[in-house]
């Protein structure tokens, strides 16, 4: 046995699947998952001492490589003061100031301590604004594990959903609608049946929670039109997205401007940390100021601001974004070019730093094409990855990260290793 599959089979006995988050648990790709003891860059170690170029991050926070001299020294520093104060602390007015001014639809924002935290608050406040109760999600984004948002569709088009979970009362399932993503048409269908009860519709503006789905453009902006028209409240669900596709998150790449916005993952640099902001007026109906209840005894964490604080600095330097779009876009170029110098059926794209590997012929659209992807194939490459020393989310159904510490070497080597795989089948 390994370390990793003894360590594995010890979690199992006091923690459900040996896990804290399920995708973590390998069910999907089979195996022992990897236990990792330590991470310097773009590369970790698991407890057997193996290296590998990590492509996970974290599922996307560590966006400046793991152990950032920066923010390990920040963190350590505001440590010594006191870990948690339950009360305001200079820097978090700093963190909020610095993300009102890269956000320009924010003009107020609250610090949680989680992505899920952050989309539930936005949610209910999203309700108590409009005094409506129905939501509308799109299938296969996730939007952390709020109940009103582990979903599914219901049997008929155009019907309220059913849970995806059990213990989420169907009688919560009933006012959330679920809907195609980049189906714009049927957006404006479920606006035209059901628009006055529709408090928000909530997105991934990039979709990264079913391997990467680009948005098309015009069901961005059909969503925002109909937002208006309604009166809903447009969630842009930014916890991936945000800072990770570019300077001004994906509302700024591609020119939309939601009513509210959530984070998480990068602007807590490693750690735990989110926020949800937007337009003042909906703000304002927060507690203490609305009558929309929210709060958290950790929220706004010194050491969670810390991290985030020394993150939302170190990535506004000149052509970080530029640097680190290219990187991502010369490992997906290189793995396709890979895949096509061996007539192996696969493609592969990017949006800034992150991107997606399919096991198909072009990159899905919907989630019915990202479900019809050879899932095997997928399977197989990864594990062939794993021993070659290339760590990529342990599904088909997740996107993947690159960092700032990626290196050309490095990503020349995950080329080189894929094409090692795919020549030898
Ligand atoms: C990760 C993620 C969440 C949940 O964030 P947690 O910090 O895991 O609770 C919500 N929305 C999106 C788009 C995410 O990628």
């Amino acid at each position: 046995m390994t370390r990793n599959e003894e360590l594995f089979s010890r979690a199992r006995k006091t923690i459900p699947g040996g896990v804290n988050s399920p995708v973590r648990a390998f069910r999907s790709v089979g195996g022992a998952p990897r236990f990792f003891a330590r991470g310097e860059g773009s590369r970790v170690w698991d407890a057997d001492g193996k290296a590998y170029l990590d492509y996970v991050g974290s599922w996307g926070p560590l966006i400046l490589g793991h152990a950032d001299p920066d923010t390990v020294a920040a963190v350590q520093r505001v440590a010594a003061l006191g870990l948690t104060f339950g009360a305001p602390t200079e820097a978090e007015v700093e963190l909020a100031e610095l993300l009102v001014a890269r956000v320009p639809s924010m003009d107020m924002v609250r610090l949680v301590s989680s992505g899920t935290e952050a989309t539930m608050s936005a949610i209910r406040l999203a309700r108590g604004f409009t005094g409506r109760d129905a939501i509308v999600k799109f299938e296969g984004c996730y939007h952390g594990h709020g109940d009103s948002l582990l979903v599914k569709a219901g049997s008929g088009l155009l019907t309220f959903g059913n849970p995806s979970s059990a213990g989420v009362p169907a009688d919560l399932a009933q006012h959330t609608l679920v809907l195609d993503y980049n189906d714009a048409q049927g957006l404006a269908d479920a606006f035209a049946k059901h628009g006055n009860t529709i408090a928000c519709v909530i997105v991934e503006p990039v979709a990264g929670n079913m391997n990467l789905i680009a948005p098309k453009p015009e069901f961005l902006a059909a969503m925002r039109d109909l937002c208006t028209q309604y009166g809903a409240v447009l969630i842009f669900d930014e916890v991936m997205t945000g800072f990770r596709v570019g300077p001004g998150s994906a509302q700024g790449l591609y020119g939309i401007v939601p009513d509210l916005s959530t984070f998480g993952k990068v602007v807590g640099g490693g750690m735990p940390l989110g926020a949800f902001g937007g337009r003042r007026e909906i703000m304002e109906q927060i507690a203490p100021l609305g009558p929309v209840y929210q709060a958290g005894t950790l929220s706004g964490n010194p050491l969670s601001v810390a991290a985030g604080l020394v993150t939302l600095k170190k990535i506004a330097a000149p052509g970080f974004y530029e640097l680190l779009t290219a990187r991502t876009k010369s490992l997906v170029d290189g793995l396709s070019a890979a895949a096509k110098k061996r007539a192996v059926k696969f493609s592969a794209q990017s949006v800034g730093g992150m991107f997606g590997v399919y096991f198909a012929a072009t990159p899905p659209t919907s989630y019915a094409e990202v479900m019809a992807s050879d899932k095997d194939a997928f399977n197989r490459f990864f594990h062939a990855m794993l021993d070659a020393g290339v760590y990529l989310a342990p599904s088909a159904f997740e996107a993947g990260f690159v960092s700032a510490a990626h290196t050309d070497a490095d990503i020349a080597a995950t080329v080189a290793a894929a094409d090692a795989i795919f020549a030898a089948g």
